[in-house]
């Protein structure tokens, strides 16, 4: 198992080398960095959100803004944490203002995605929004009617669990929204074979956040 993690570490390792310095879309013009990916590189559990945002740019790290502080503590309430799941996004590269990513970046940044799945071979994919949840289960369903239910596809020539739930930046402004993440959160771990989620003794409900004015305006297109 240790050669296998290893193997898998050098190979996300290495292609994460070659797309830092990708220009396959007009991205490459703008951003500041790639932000490629961050965590375990034999992850059993993904998440792919949508597009980097002006944090992550900075920093080169997939959601360490206000919506990855929520995806954080949504995963510390199943018991989970960043370093042991894998967290991209669809498009590697920041769009300019945060605008939705355009279908030919999309189309140029999928083989990077797809690469990273076949390396990290995940058992479950959670799917953070619509970008996501329609690049990979390659149909038009948006995210508010297929979100919290499973769906079985082949990626990376493998079978794997699609799990789309909403994205978190969209739980930052709606409370309601928030609630459904959380109960689609939820059943993760019996996704992931673990059983049900661990009960805290004092339920702490996650504290709706809100965006640094840096990272707005809001990008559309999340539900
Ligand atoms: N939103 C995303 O979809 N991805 C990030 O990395 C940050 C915010």
């Amino acid at each position: 198992m240790a050669v296998v993690a290893a193997a898998a570490d050098l190979s996300l390792l290495a292609y994460g080398d070659q797309v830092a310095g990708c220009t396959r879309c007009a991205l490459a013009e703008t951003r500041t960095q790639v932000v490629f990916g961050a965590g375990s590189p034999t992850a059993e559990l993904m998440f792919v959100g949508e597009a980097p945002g002006f944090h992550e740019d900075k920093n080169g790290i997939p959601f360490v803004g206000a919506a990855g502080k929520l995806l954080s503590k949504l995963l510390e309430g199943i018991g989970l944490s960043r370093d042991e799941v894998y967290i991209c996004n669809t498009v590697k590269c920041r769009p300019p203002g945060n605008r939705n990513p355009l279908p030919e970046e999309l189309e140029a940044c999928e083989t990077h995605l797809f690469r990273q799945i076949e390396i990290i071979q995940p058992r479950l994919v959670a799917t953070l929004g619509n970008f996501a949840t329609k690049l990979l289960s390659g149909k038009p369903a948006g995210i508010t009617q297929v979100h919290g239910r499973e769906q079985q596809v082949v990626l990376g020539g493998r079978p794997v669990t699609l799990y789309p739930i909403f994205h978190p930046a969209a739980a930052l402004y709606t409370p309601r929204m928030l609630q459904v993440l959380e109960e689609d959160f939820r059943r993760i771990p019996e996704l992931l074979g673990l059983g049900p989620a661990p009960v805290a003794v004092a339920p702490e409900p996650v504290a709706p956040l809100h965006a640094a004015p840096s990272e707005q305006p809001l990008q559309l297109g999340l539900f």
